[in-house]
């Protein structure tokens, strides 16, 4: 097990009584025994949970018992039964106060709700035990039971963190009912919908999961089976205020006008099909369920569309680096993106590019095409280092200075090769067309006038997409 000093809130507390030595040794020798049925367990596929354990919890808890010493047939240390370490993972565990509270039917989904303050890491902030062991120490000390879904699919097994976001349930007897009650005017929506609520789901489901997952949510709260719903993803630049007040003016105007054009993406099954929701989600998202009982009626909610003008102007937080009220210049081709700089956007591919079919081919491809002429190549444009990038700057350096961009990239022969290679094999020749694509644009930027150094950031992501072993960021 792997340990870490900076530990911060954990106080042990010392002992009612003083310890009793051999009652402590037999604990020490129980305690090797549950462990390592613990570790054995853990490594049939059939075991499905785990439980957590704060290590700082645990060291504690082996100096107690004078564990090592034991184990190792060593003397005992002083410090053997002083410091008692008292109700288990106190220290890991986050404040629950803003998290979904899960009605006592819905009991398979419980352990959902048991919420880990951030920056708790595996095998730094805890380990995990079997069900046996974590019964055996909560029993004697106490504290917060964590639950965690086990993985199997690496060599050894893990447990998994979740993902974790905010999210509202819109449904549409909820819409009508508020609707129809003058009071909504006046009372802010936050209070009357409990506002957005922290929820949890497991990081490896997929869509079809989180919806069966949300309808039996809706169904345990309210028994009424088979719901239809749609998930809405709130786009970042989007300030929740501003949400809460289009809600509202919705509702004043329902049920005249029943659409409600909402700032979000919808996450649906058609499109992200076996995609986990670790790639679609990031912590901190917002997620509006638009839930209706009646399969006949029609959904109200409608994505709205942004035009050019809109996009220009947006301020709100950045995709990838979460910076708040900041002006959003960078977006992808696709217009679904927002960031703060080009650093921002092409560190967020390799994960954008999980819902996005042109995430990487977000540089204009007019300017790409068009042929540069000898007068305009001369220059040797700097290249910014992107963190362990010199060498690759070298590189591309050096070859810019060899005859080849001139044969082939700044006038585009290239394309003329591509276009015989696809013929022959057309598949496997994609890829490599548009890494071509990316390079010649590339050394035409290095050609060209322009006192600013040049990020490739573009290049160096797509470069890494194609070759894996290359580190995206
Ligand atoms: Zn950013
Ligand atoms: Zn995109």
């Amino acid at each position: 097990m792997a340990h870490r000093k900076n530990y911060t809130k954990y106080v042990p507390r010392a002992p009612a009584n003083k310890p009793d030595k051999e009652a402590l040794q037999n604990e020490a020798l129980l305690f090797f025994t549950l462990r390592t049925d613990s570790e054995e367990t853990m490594l049939k596929p059939s075991e499905e949970f785990c439980y957590l354990v704060s290590e700082k919890w645990w060291d504690a808890y082996e100096t107690y018992l004078g564990y090592n010493e034991i184990i190792e047939e060593k003397p005992l240390k002083k410090n053997f039964g002083q410091k008692y370490p008292g109700p288990i993972n106190e220290d890991i565990i986050s404040d629950q106060e803003k998290a979904y509270k899960f009605s006592s039917n819905f009991e398979q989904y419980q352990y959902l709700s048991t919420y880990l303050r951030p920056k708790a890491l595996e095998n730094e902030s805890y380990v995990f035990v079997d069900s046996k062991l974590w019964e055996h120490i909560y029993g004697l000390y106490g504290g917060k039971p964590i639950k965690r879904p086990l993985r199997h699919d690496f060599s050894s097994p893990t447990c998994d963190d979740l993902q974790k976001s905010h999210i509202i349930f819109l449904t549409h007897s909820r819409i009508k009912e508020l609707a129809s009650d003058p009071k909504t005017k006046n009372n802010k929506l936050q209070t009357i919908f409990g506002g957005f609520k922290n929820i949890q789901f497991h990081e490896t489901w997929k869509m079809k999961d989180l919806m069966i997952f949300l309808s039996s949510l809706l169904e345990a709260e309210t028994g009424i089976p088979n719901w239809n719903l749609k998930v809405w993803r709130l786009n970042n630049y989007l300030f929740l205020d501003d949400f809460w007040k289009s809600l509202e003016n919705f509702l004043e105007q329902f049920p005249e006008q029943d659409k409600f054009l909402i700032e979000a993406k919808e996450f649906t099954n058609e499109r992200f099909d076996g995609i986990n929701l670790s790639r679609l989600l990031k912590n901190e998202y917002y997620l509006v369920v638009e839930a209706k009982e009646d399969e006949n009626e029609g959904f109200y909610f409608d994505e709205l569309k942004l035009t050019s003008q809109d996009i220009k102007e947006l301020q709100g937080y950045c995709e990838y680096c979460s910076e708040k009220d900041t002006i959003l210049s960078w977006t992808c081709l696709c217009k679904e993106a927002f960031y703060c700089s080009e650093k921002c956007k092409y560190k967020d591919l390799p994960f954008h590019h999980y819902i996005c079919d042109i995430a990487y081919e977000s540089d204009s491809d007019n300017e790409e095409l068009q042929e540069i002429k000898i007068e305009e190549f001369g220059y040797d444009r700097g290249l910014k280092n992107l963190g362990n990038t010199c060498y690759m700057n070298s590189v591309l350096q050096a070859f810019k200075k060899t005859k080849v961009p001139e044969d082939l990239f700044y006038n585009n022969t290239y394309l003329k090769c591509i276009k015989e290679k696809r013929e022959e094999n057309k598949q496997e020749e994609d890829n490599k067309f548009l890494l071509s694509k990316k390079f010649s644009k590339l050394m035409k930027k290095l050609s060209i006038y322009d006192k600013e150094p040049l990020a490739p950031w573009s290049w160096k992501q797509t470069f890494a997409f194609y070759f894996p072993n290359v580190k995206k960021n």
